[in-house]
């Protein structure tokens, strides 16, 4: 761990400064003592002059040393028994004897009293210097961390801001700081979520949290991240304590990983146009060659005498369905091939796997694969992209065919819908091919994990990226009858409205 040296809070000079003056005070009272042992030892005085030691020891316990007091003291009480011992007797020896005795409590009591001052004096000391270190670790996790720390009484609006805070909003420490100034900061869209927040406050609300952006000064925009508690309330006025985190790296980050994520989706799914390109081609040509084939029916219908207007109507209605069926999949086609935006609509889940079992037909008809639609979800309706959604059905089958295109049984791809009401719906694409095995299966979804010579190993790891940005989830089954299983399961549209709205 880095221990961060508290900065000396002296000014340069003051050491110096101090260090004279202890000099001076210990020669005052070194000067002091010795001559009072020379009157006490050597003058017939009728006094307790040791008594002075007292001054001795005060003076040396002014320098706050603990250990050069009792030094003092010690030498202090030697001085004075050694001076009651050398010193002339007199005629009235109880009264010396007294006052020895007496000076020697005085100079007992004052070091008992002197010291217990400078423990006092030492223990707050240190008390002080630990708080000023955990202040100092204090800012310098918030530093590290770009978390700061605030406090807000609502609703006068007052706040209290760490150092961190002041730098995060973008304002020097010193003057007074209020929610005038965090209003100032924050970016013109996210201003009515924040009077949101701040409304929340008025009402004690128990704990708020907000992430918004705020516009500094020079068009720089910062991400931050608030969440603050109730501390206390008194009637109308309540104080949150709160921390708020700078989280602009790691939002920029997650956009920059968004957007490679969309660029990789989008060249798998052109990958799989390409992949999927013969059958296209053949799906946009066979009702070309049926719309021609049809329309000179219609010519022949018309040429009899009386014309078959019956049967003309007839061929013009099956050019129109096959004319409306290849502009469908040029439209689904176009679609998948552009890298657009991903719009959230309203989809009806049968509808967009019907849909996409129509875009794969052709190349389960060259594999001699059957396709069995069970579809049972009803009514129900998703919000999603129909684009990247329909890039995880195709992926899937996909990856069914190609499995099943090595089995030599039966090959069988069912396409499955089922609603579990008022929560979720689950799409489900299970084939007859070899399965997976159980080792295989933790790394499924990884990206790069492929068992084809020519994989790519991106595929599912796109998908379990799309369904999870549609808030659902993705995982493989081996059932007992064997092959494998694949279930994609989103939220029903009321509840991933809800969702996005909370989100909001
Ligand atoms: P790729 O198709 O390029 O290998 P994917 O991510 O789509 O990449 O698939 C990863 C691996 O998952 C495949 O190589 C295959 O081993 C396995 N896998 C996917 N779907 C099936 C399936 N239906 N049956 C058996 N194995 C499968």
């Amino acid at each position: 761990m880095l221990l961060i040296e508290r900065p000396t809070v002296n000014p340069p000079g003051l050491g110096m400064y101090n260090s004279t003056i202890n000099r001076l005070l210990k020669g005052t009272a070194g000067s002091l003592a010795l001559g009072v042992f020379l009157i006490d030892a050597f003058t017939p005085l009728d006094f307790a002059i040791a008594v002075l030691y007292v001054v001795v020891i005060l003076l040396v316990a002014l320098t706050g040393s603990i250990g050069a007091t009792r030094v003092a003291a010690w030498a202090s009480l030697l001085l004075t028994l050694t001076a009651y011992i050398v010193s002339p007797s007199a005629e009235d020896e109880g009264g010396q004897l007294a006052r020895c005795i007496f000076a020697l409590l005085a100079i007992g009591t004052t070091t008992l009293l002197a010291l217990r001052n400078l423990a006092d004096m030492d223990r707050r000391c240190q008390a002080e210097a630990a708080l000023a270190r955990s202040e100092s670790f204090l800012a310098e996790a918030q530093k590290l961390s770009k978390t700061g720390s605030i406090a807000i009484r609502v609703p006068a609006g007052t706040m209290v801001w760490s150092d961190e805070a002041h730098r995060i909003f973008g304002y020097a420490r010193g003057g007074p700081v209020h929610l005038g100034l965090v209003m100032a900061r924050v970016h013109p869209d996210d201003l009515a979520a924040a009077h949101r927040t701040h409304a929340d406050m008025l009402n004690g609300a128990p704990l708020v949290e907000l992430q918004h952006r705020l516009l500094m000064p020079d068009g720089a925009i910062r991400y931050v991240h608030l969440v603050a508690r109730r501390s206390t309330s008194d009637g109308d006025n309540h104080e949150y304590v709160g921390a708020l985190m700078d989280v602009t790296d790691a939002t920029l980050t997650q956009q920059a990983l968004h957007r490679t994520m969309d660029e990789l989706a989008h060249v798998a799914r052109v990958t799989t146009l390409g992949q999927l390109a013969a059958s296209i081609a053949h799906e946009v040509t066979q009702p070309i060659a049926a719309i021609v084939t049809c329309g000179e029916s219609a010519q022949r219908w018309l040429q009899r005498t009386p014309p078959d207007i019956e049967e003309t109507r007839d061929s013009i209605d099956q050019i129109i369905r096959d004319a409306t069926r290849a502009s469908d999949i040029i439209r689904q086609i176009r679609s998948m091939a552009q890298k657009a935006e991903p719009k959230y609509i309203d989809i009806a889940v049968d509808h967009l796997l019907a849909d996409t079992v129509e875009l794969v037909r052709r190349e389960m008809q060259d594999h001699q694969i059957a396709a069995v639609t069970e579809l049972d979800a009803g009514t129900a309706h998703i919000l999603g992209d129909w684009t990247q959604l329909q890039q995880v059905l195709v992926n899937l089958m996909i990856n069914a065919i190609q499995a099943m295109s090595e089995t030599a049984g039966r090959r069988r791809l069912t396409v499955a819908s089922r609603e579990i009401p008022g929560n979720a719906v689950l799409l489900i694409i299970s084939d007859t091919g070899p399965g997976i095995p159980a080792q295989a299966m933790g790394q499924l979804f990884n990206a790069f994990y492929t068992t084809k010579p020519d994989g790519m190993g991106m595929g599912l790891s796109i998908c379990r990226n799309i369904v999870e940005s549609h808030g659902g989830s993705i995982e493989a089954e081996s059932p007992p009858e064997g092959g494998a299983k694949m279930i994609v399961r989103l939220p029903l549209r009321t509840a991933a409205v809800e969702a996005v709205e909370a989100a909001a």
